[in-house]
């Protein structure tokens, strides 16, 4: 997703306190942030910042972080946030290429990847957050027994999202399926994102895979 630039959005989230400005301060440390020592849930990639908000209040003891690249598109989470403050969500900007300068290990305790970009072209494929390379970085930073929780309806990059983790020597797939709103068992407790909602109502069907350690 890349909205149109919206001009001040990168001021106004420079001053926002729903967004972490000096996170890389935080790394190894961050119950110094929360004030508390509650799990932490990341979202790479997260768009408007819907799924991650509507997870917080579902879950009030677990805090969440909301990762984007985009100022235009991170604004929209802020001014969700504005309207309904949720103490236990903050997001930060960047690319989640540097992640690891931002999260060391045993920092986070869950990963959610929802709808990331495809990346059609084989010389991007790096890029794709389930690539072996963010695999990697990911490894570096869950707890032994995180999860990481893949949606898409992007057939290719899901299928190459299985081969990845399949060629992987860190990573297990626990489960997946090609068609998560037919599947009673792995679409119990799904909340929806906003790409979810908008591609199963044209009929796509919804790829998930969740991954631990092997
Ligand atoms: N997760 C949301 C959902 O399911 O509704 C948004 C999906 S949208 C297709 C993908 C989002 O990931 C976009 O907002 C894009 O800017 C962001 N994104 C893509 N690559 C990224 C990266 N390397 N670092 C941070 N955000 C990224």
């Amino acid at each position: 997703m890349r909205l149109r630039n919206i001009p001040g959005a990168t001021e106004e989230i420079a001053q926002s306190k729903y967004c972490i400005h000096d996170a890389q301060q935080y790394k190894g440390n961050w119950s110094n942030f929360w004030g508390n020592n509650h799990p932490i849930h990341i979202e790479v990639g997260m768009g408007k910042g819907q799924f991650i908000m509507d997870l917080a209040k579902l879950h009030p003891d677990i805090n969440y972080i909301g990762i984007e690249k985009y100022s235009s598109v991170l604004l929209r989470g802020l001014q969700k946030m504005e309207i309904e403050p949720l103490d236990n969500v903050r997001f930060i900007r960047m690319d989640a290429e540097y992640i690891c300068d931002f999260f060391g290990e045993n920092d986070v305790d869950r990963i959610y990847l929802n709808f990331s970009d495809p990346w059609p072209k084989d010389r991007h494929a790096r890029r794709r957050l389930t690539s072996h390379q963010f695999l990697e970085r990911y490894d570096t930073f869950l707890i032994s027994d995180g999860h990481i929780e893949f949606k898409t309806d992007n057939d290719g990059l899901f299928q190459f999202s299985l081969d990845e983790a399949n060629e992987s020597e860190t990573w297990h797939i626990d489960a997946h399926t090609w068609d998560l709103h037919n599947d009673q068992a792995m679409c119990e407790g799904n909340v929806m994102t906003e790409y979810e909602k908008k591609f199963s109502e044209m009929g796509h069907p919804i790829h998930k895979m969740i991954l631990s350690r092997s």
